[in-house]
């Protein structure tokens, strides 16, 4: 029995908040959490398992986590001291709202959104400001400056490819929420590897001098139970976020890992190509089933709309868990369906024709 007279309350903003979370259930077809299904090569464990004797863990790790930062630098071309790494990319930005947010200042997101962006803002007390997507989940350059104008914020936040809808924010509407605003603009790019060559927001990185992009190992790189993000941005948003992250945020074995795989990049991002097929497989087969709209994705998801009811639970009935969106204004009818392998892929199919 918990004695409730001896519970210190809690904040008054988090009294009524729900942990963040999608359902971890024990189900046949999991297609809700947008990890890939295909698991890191055998190669990277061996070489991670041959380096880890020689972790001094008796220590604590590389406070700066600098071979890390410098090895993801090399990727992009840029220098150590423009990369953060965190554990996840949640992290990077819980770091960054804490950094640039805070009592009394803003973050402008849209709506709908990534769910996790406005709880990570509450944790970090900054307030949320929303600009409205249109129905195709895009927003304009004249909206964003609209948008950057009126509210004023400090912080922008937009995901691309955006969650739950998979599509990108466009170069101009970057530059038009940038030019509009004294805020720092971050691209949230968690799923930019399964978009097109080009689709990413690197690019404008020496042009606009207030742009952060952040990315994550948990998708492309098939290592979300490892925790692992990073941002590539302006060296004083690095200083900065030094002030706010915990001493020896990244633990050790988590560096050797992104060490590892960025050594091996080509092996760990060899099944995007599989996931990209994949995607247009499925979304062609449930463009095919009357009442379903599925929106078209640069991502491993699909968002797909249903114009019957009950969709999320009728699946699940079949052994069949995709995420629920279809209370969320905007959203409704929604459920997003993480790409999966083919097998998944059938055994949705059977679950939506018989009666799914
Ligand atoms: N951003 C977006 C848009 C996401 O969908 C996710 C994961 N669901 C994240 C960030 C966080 O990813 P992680 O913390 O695993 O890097």
């Amino acid at each position: 029995m918990v004695d409730e007279t001896a519970r210190v309350p809690v904040r008054d903003d988090l009294a009524d908040i729900a942990p963040y979370g999608a359902p971890q259930l024990d189900v046949p077809v999991r297609l809700n959490t947008n990890e890939t299904p295909y698991p890191p090569p055998r190669e990277f464990f061996a070489r991670l398992a041959a380096r880890l004797p020689d972790l001094p863990l008796q220590r604590y790790p590389d406070r700066r986590v600098s071979d890390l930062r410098a090895a993801i630098g090399q990727r992009f071309d840029r220098p150590i001291e423009g990369v953060w790494a965190a554990k996840g990319s949640n992290e990077v930005l819980l770091q960054i709202f804490q950094a640039y947010g805070g009592p009394g200042r803003r973050l402008l997101l849209a709506d709908p959104g990534y769910s996790a962006h406005p709880l990570i803002a509450l944790s970090a007390t900054t307030d949320v400001v929303h600009v409205p997507l249109d129905e195709h989940f895009e927003l304009d350059a004249a909206a964003a400056t609209d948008a950057a104008k009126r509210f004023d914020p400090h912080v922008i936040c937009l995901a691309s490819p955006h969650n739950p809808a998979g599509n990108l924010v466009a170069p101009d509407v970057i530059r038009a929420l940038h030019d509009a605003s004294g805020a720092l603009i971050v691209v949230d790019e968690a799923y930019v590897e399964f978009a097109p060559a080009g689709a990413s927001a690197v690019h404008l990185l020496d042009e606009l001098p207030r742009l952060v992009v952040c990315r994550t190992f948990s998708k492309a790189w098939r290592l979300a139970g490892l925790r692992l993000g990073y941002l590539l941005a302006p060296e004083w948003v690095i200083d900065d976020l030094r002030k706010v992250r915990l001493p020896y945020h990244v633990d050790a074995i988590t560096q050797t890992a992104g060490l590892v795989a960025l050594e091996m990049a080509d092996a760990m991002t060899a099944h995007i190509r599989a996931i990209r097929d994949e995607r247009m497989w499925l979304t062609e087969r449930l463009e095919r089933i009357t009442g379903l709209t599925p929106y078209p994705s640069h991502a491993n998801f699909i968002l797909v709309r249903s114009a019957r009811p009950g969709l999320f639970e009728r699946l699940l009935d079949r052994g069949v868990l995709v995420r629920d969106f279809s209370h969320l204004r905007g959203l409704e009818g929604c459920v997003r369906i993480t790409v999966g392998t083919r097998d998944e892929h059938e055994a949705l199919l059977d679950a939506l024709r018989s009666g799914g």
